[in-house]
C-alpha cells in the first residue's frame, strides 16, 4: 500500500507519474560521458494525495542522495530571479523589521540570500545551517556558519532567533511535515517564536500546462498552493503572509508557530508519570518482599491483562509468587505469560487460604472483592494498587 501524504497525512493517494527509475538530476553530475550513461538510477513514483493535492515520490529514500559531497545550489544569478530575492529581502527589512535581529537561515547553502542582508549593514546577526559544502562558502559570505543539520530542540533553545528561513530546502525532504510540525513544537516548549520565512517550489502551474519535466529525484515532494498552506496550517503555524511569486513558480510565506498551551504541560505530565511509575515498580516490590519475609502467604487475583501486567511490572516470577487465581475460567490451567505461574481457580483459595489477596485489576475490584465474599473465601487482607503502593482495599465489602 502506498505511503500516506507527506504534507498532509492522509492515506489515499493516486497515481501521477510513473516513469520508471531515472538518474539524479542536478547532484553528482557527471564528469564524463562514460560514468553518465552508467549514472545511479533512482525509483520515480509520484503520487497526488486525494485531499491536499500534495504530489510526492513514494520511492524516494533521502539517503540515496550524496548532499554533504555535493553542491546542490540553484543557478542564482539571474536578473528575475535576483529581484525576487531582494525584493523579500526588502521585506524583511522594512515589514518584519530584521534590523538588529537574529536571522537562522536553514539550508543556507552558499549564504547567498542572507549576503543580500548582511551587505545592507544594519546590524542583524546572520547564521547559516549548512551540512553541505557550500557551508565554507557561507561563512566567506559574512554569515555565522554551523556546518549541520538545525535541530529545533537544541537550535531553537540556544539561539533564540527572531526570524528563521527555510528557502528551496523543504522540498527535498522525505518528511517534510514532521520538520515544520517539529520547529513549531519546540517554539512553543522553549517560548521562542520566530517570524519563519518558508519558501518552495510550486507545482500549480506544471499542473496547469501539463509539464512533465517537473518531476526530479531529489524533490520527493511536489507542493502546491494549497498543499503547503494547508501543511503549514495543520502543524499549527499562523499563516501572516502567503502567496504565488517568481511568476508563480514558488510559494512564499511568512509565519509563526501558534502559542499552544497544551504542548508543555504534556511534556510536563508525562515527565511526572515517567518518574512515579519508575519509583512504583521499585517500591512496590520492595514491599511485596517485606510481606513475604514477614512471613505472610500471598495470592494474586487476576492473571490475565491488567493482571499479567502487574505480575510482570514487578517482576513477580512463578517460583517465589506462585499463587495467581483468575475468576474467568476459560483462563483456569493455562500459564501466566513470562512469569509463568500456573492460573488456578477462585476455589483453589477456599481449599488454601492465604493471608493476603492482591487484586491485580482496580476497575474490576469491586466484583472481585464481592466474589471473595461471597465464595467465602478466607483472608487476612484484600489489598490493592493505588496511589502507588498496595493498600488494604474497603471497596464494597469494608
Ligand atoms: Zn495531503
Amino acid at each position: 500500500m502506498p505511503a500516506a501524504c507527506i504534507a498532509c497525512g492522509f492515506h489515499l493517494t493516486h497515481e501521477v507519474y510513473r516513469p520508471g527509475d531515472h538518474p539524479l538530476s542536478v547532484l553528482a553530475l557527471p564528469r564524463t560521458e562514460d560514468e553518465a550513461r552508467n549514472a545511479m538510477r533512482f525509483p520515480m513514483n509520484f503520487r497526488a494525495c486525494a485531499t491536499c493535492g500534495h504530489i510526492f515520490n513514494v520511492d524516494f529514500d533521502y539517503y540515496q542522495i550524496p548532499y554533504e559531497e555535493d553542491s546542490n545550489l540553484m543557478y542564482n544569478k539571474a536578473p528575475i530571479w535576483t529581484e525576487h530575492l531582494e525584493a523579500l529581502i526588502d521585506e524583511l527589512v522594512e515589514k518584519y523589521g530584521v534590523r538588529s535581529k537574529c536571522l537562522v537561515d536553514i539550508g543556507c547553502g552558499d549564504g547567498g540570500f542572507l549576503k543580500l542582508l548582511v551587505e545592507r549593514h544594519l546590524g542583524a546577526r546572520c547564521i547559516g545551517f549548512e551540512p553541505g559544502i557550500e557551508s565554507d562558502n557561507a561563512a566567506a559570505n559574512g554569515l555565522e556558519v554551523f556546518k549541520d543539520y538545525f535541530v529545533p530542540m537544541r537550535d531553537l533553545a540556544r539561539i533564540r532567533p527572531d526570524f528563521l528561513i527555510c528557502r528551496h530546502v523543504i522540498e527535498h525532504m522525505a518528511e517534510p511535515r514532521q520538520f515544520v510540525a517539529e520547529i513549531a513544537y519546540w517554539c512553543n516548549i522553549h517560548h521562542v517564536f520566530p517570524v519563519f520565512l518558508v519558501e518552495v517550489p510550486r507545482i500549480d502551474n506544471a499542473i496547469a500546462q501539463g509539464r512533465i519535466n517537473d518531476f526530479l529525484y531529489e524533490h520527493p515532494s511536489n507542493f502546491t498552493q494549497f498543499s503547503f498552506q494547508n501543511m503549514l496550517e495543520q502543524t499549527g503555524y499562523e499563516i501572516l503572509e502567503l502567496r504565488a511569486a517568481y511568476h508563480d513558480e514558488v510559494t512564499v510565506a511568512f509565519v509563526r508557530a501558534k502559542k499552544l498551551t497544551r504542548p508543555g504541560r504534556t511534556w510536563d505530565g508525562a515527565e511526572a508519570y515517567r518518574q512515579s511509575l519508575l519509583e512504583q515498580a521499585a517500591s512496590v516490590r520492595d514491599a511485596l518482599w517485606r510481606m513475604r519475609r514477614a512471613g505472610k502467604t500471598i495470592a494474586f487475583w487476576g492473571a490475565t491483562g491488567k493482571g499479567a501486567s502487574f505480575l510482570n511490572a514487578f517482576d513477580l516470577s512463578g517460583e517465589d509468587w506462585p499463587t495467581v487465581v483468575d475468576s474467568d475460567y476459560k483462563k483456569v490451567g493455562r500459564y501466566v505469560p513470562r512469569t509463568a505461574q500456573l492460573i488456578r481457580p477462585p476455589q483453589y483459595l477456599q481449599e488454601n487460604p492465604v493471608d493476603v489477596i492482591i487484586i491485580t485489576t482496580q476497575w474490576r475490584a469491586k466484583d472481585i472483592a464481592r466474589e471473595i465474599k461471597q465464595r467465602g473465601i478466607q483472608c487476612g487482607q484484600i489489598m490493592i494498587l493505588a496511589d502507588h503502593r498496595l493498600k488494604p482495599f474497603n471497596g464494597e465489602v469494608a
